[in-house]
């Protein structure tokens, strides 16, 4: 069968194999058909061969974390044939940790866990995969153009999940949230942010394209200029950005008791001449909490899945830019400047 692969480490060695073998039957009972995968920055970043891991004994990895699949069978009656079902992304460690004990393998502590598509096991860039019902989430039947919006969304169902327990600290009641940066993640964390009635404000360089609509169409207001220029107060700050001085403005900018949550990756390497001691002060004497968030366990899955079934599928399908047929598929990871997200399609 069909399959885009990379060999980690090799810049330049994607391909699309037509001889890759069958899904392995102890990869799980449920067999699905693939229907599309979207495309990440991560994606392109093991393309360039910054990143990855092949599969214990294997060469190539198989590309494609953020999944969308019909089921052809599903041995244990968990899933119907023709349902539609993503795979979590990541397996918890074998050792285990103390968390992935408890099936919270996005808190994992040794770095030991697996990821399909990323690190050890082969991604959903792949016509047909295999699951295990612990870690095959269905989607409402209005999701088949935009499932593969599911991981993305799970990621930002965890952010919120966290800044929540965090805020149970105190009396919380916020009122305000801000998103910087409206690309995949940063658009999804303000459609969660308007499903919870926050006021919600998205905060982005770009002033034209698609991006100002989609966060007006959610009742958000959209800003482009700078972060420390905005009159608010935020209670929840979801940094999507990772440029770092957005980072440390979003930390100061921050209203009393508020919470950051920092959700976009830097590269790391650049130096900002920085006042650490003024936002030190700011930090304790407004009680004021930053904290990273990376991955999903399968509660934020089905968060997740739950908060995609009550959007707007054309809203949803609007952050879908670009969806490139499988034979094309090298176009799908040359994501241009007006892109959002990305999808390869296994069906054209
Ligand atoms: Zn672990």
């Amino acid at each position: 069968m069909r399959a885009v692969t990379v060999i980690p480490g090799v810049p330049g060695s994607l391909r699309l194999l037509d001889d890759y073998p069958e899904p392995a039957s102890e990869e799980g009972p449920i067999l699905v058909e693939a229907v599309s995968v979207g495309v990440c920055g991560t994606d392109i970043e093991i393309i360039e061969g910054q990143y990855g891991e092949a599969p214990p004994g294997a060469d190539h990895l198989v590309l494609g974390h953020e999944s969308l699949g019909r089921v052809l069978e599903d041995s244990t009656g968990t899933l119907q044939p023709g349902d539609l079902v993503a795979g979590i992304v990541r397996h918890p460690d074998p050792l285990p940790c103390p968390n992935c004990a408890v099936d919270e393998w996005d808190m994992c502590r040794n770095g030991m866990f697996t990821e399909h598509g990323i690190k050890a096991l082969p991604g959903f860039a792949r016509q047909r995969w295999r699951l295990q019902p612990r870690f095959a989430v269905g989607l409402a039947p209005a999701l088949a153009e935009v499932g593969m919006l599911l991981e993305p969304t799970s990621v930002v169902a965890k952010a919120w999940d966290h800044i929540d327990r965090i805020g149970r600290r105190t009396e919380w009641q916020p009122r305000h949230a801000l998103i910087t940066g409206a690309g995949p993640i940063g658009l999804l964390a303000a459609l969660l942010a308007s499903q919870r009635g926050l006021s919600v404000h998205v905060l982005d360089l770009a002033t034209e394209g698609p991006k100002p609509a989609l966060a007006g169409a959610l009742g958000a207001t959209y800003h482009s200029g700078p972060l420390h220029q905005l009159d608010l107060e935020p209670d929840v700050i979801i940094e999507c950005t990772g440029a770092p001085a957005v980072v440390l403005e979003a930390m100061c900018k921050v209203g009393p008791t508020g919470i950051v949550c920092l959700a976009g990756v830097s590269s790391g390497g650049r130096i900002i001449d920085f006042d650490a001691g003024a936002l030190n002060r700011t930090l304790v004497l407004e009680n004021n909490v930053v904290f990273g968030s990376v991955n999903a366990n399968r509660r934020h899955w089905d968060f997740a899945a739950e908060a995609l079934s009550k959007a707007d599928p054309d809203w949803l399908g609007s952050l879908i830019t670009r969806r490139v047929p499988l034979s094309e598929y090298a176009v799908a990871y040359s994501p241009g400047p007006q892109d959002i997200k990305v999808v390869l399609d296994f069906t054209a």
